[in-house]
């Protein structure tokens, strides 16, 4: 395959366009190197990728889109660019609508003209808003976003259906539950978490503790990826497109999680508990049983052996860590 593979300097895209030139295909590694967080942890993760193409584009810029497209003949195409962040959409909401909604567009449009085989896209957990029911299942109504970040994910499976029902151009839609792991996002709470303990300081805990995650492990979700690549949707079931849970299946109480942590990396924490965040949820639960129907794949990390791998990424990174938690 010839893969476009575009956020590829963001925490998932660079597991996985390393993955996938190990596996042989060709891959470019698509970013605009933006500085939501560190622009060096992004450089840093480019610079351990040594078989991607690295092409430093923004999927808002069409032209430059379309020369790219003209250049290579891809045949697959995994957009995991965006403006990601559930709290900074608060305050931050036009990024969202270039890189999210224009961006998107722009790739969907291009993916159409170019003929690509299958386009998978990241969607997220929250596209699921508040909602009580658990766990999350692809077919439980997601009308209700809480944050405009959530409403982007969500806009983005809308479209990706429109222009698979109208154009036929197969995709997949990815929720992606609390992605952690190796080379993870300073802005998500596992490195908040982390860069805490080791300078020092108090970790602040939202909603008074009151809060779970499906944490699920990079490489899981990465072997995931690798095995929705080629089953691009038919079109026997309508418009060529499919939606699915991401996740571990598993929910984590955030406090055990941070103890869990303590333990591995053998520093107490001090808590400071806080009210919720304006924009987040209490609880994620992934229900799994459609995708691994689908590729045949449970997730195989447990969060013992998760954060012990991440803590053994620490030791040799976390320099880099405290420097991209500072910046
Ligand atoms: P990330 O922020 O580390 O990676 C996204 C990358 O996209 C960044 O390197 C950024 O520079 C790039 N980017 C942003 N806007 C761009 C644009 N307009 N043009 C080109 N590049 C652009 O995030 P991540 O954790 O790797 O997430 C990947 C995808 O998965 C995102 O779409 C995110 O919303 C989604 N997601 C992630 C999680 C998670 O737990 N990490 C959970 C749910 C959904």
């Amino acid at each position: 395959m010839n893969i476009l593979v575009t956020g590829a300097a963001g925490f998932i895209g660079f597991h996985l366009a390393d993955r996938l030139a190990r596996d042989g295909h060709r891959v470019v590694a698509l970013d605009n190197l933006n500085d939501y967080y560190a622009v060096s942890l992004k450089r840093a993760r480019l610079d351990q990728l040594s078989g991607p193409v690295i092409e430093t584009t923004d999927i808002a810029d069409l032209p430059a889109l379309e020369a790219l497209f003209r250049r290579e003949r891809f045949t697959h195409v995994v957009n995991l660019a965006a403006q990601a962040g559930v709290r900074h959409s608060v305050e931050h909401p036009h990024e969202y609508g270039r890189s999210n909604l224009i961006g998107f567009l722009n790739l969907l449009d291009v993916c159409k003209r170019f003929e690509i085989e299958h386009l998978l896209y990241a969607s997220s957990s929250s596209v699921y808003g508040r909602q009580e029911t658990l766990p999350f299942k692809e077919t439980d109504p997601v009308d209700r976003p809480a944050s405009l970040y959530a409403a982007t994910k969500r806009a983005d499976e809308m479209m990706a259906y429109s222009y698979a029902d109208l154009h036929r151009l197969p995709s997949t839609g990815m929720r992606f539950f609390t992605v952690y792991g190796p080379w993870g996002r300073p802005d998500m709470a596992p490195c908040l978490f982390a860069g805490a303990l080791l300078n020092g300081n108090p970790i602040d805990i939202f909603n008074h503790g009151r809060m779970a995650r499906d944490f699920t492990y990079i490489d899981d979700v990465v072997e995931s990826i690798v095995r929705l690549l080629p089953l691009a949707p038919g079109e026997d079931a309508g418009a060529p497109h499919e939606i699915y849970n991401v996740g571990r299946g598993e929910p984590v109480a955030l406090l055990d999680f941070v103890e869990l942590l303590e333990r591995t990396l053998g520093i107490q924490a001090t808590k400071r508990f806080r009210d919720m965040q304006p924009g987040d949820i209490e609880r994620t639960w992934a229900d799994t049983h459609k995708l691994q129907s689908m590729i045949d794949f449970k997730p195989q990390v447990s969060l013992e052996v998760g954060i012990e791998r991440f803590v053994a990424w620490l030791k040799d990174y976390e320099g880099l860590l405290l420097e991209s938690l500072a910046a």
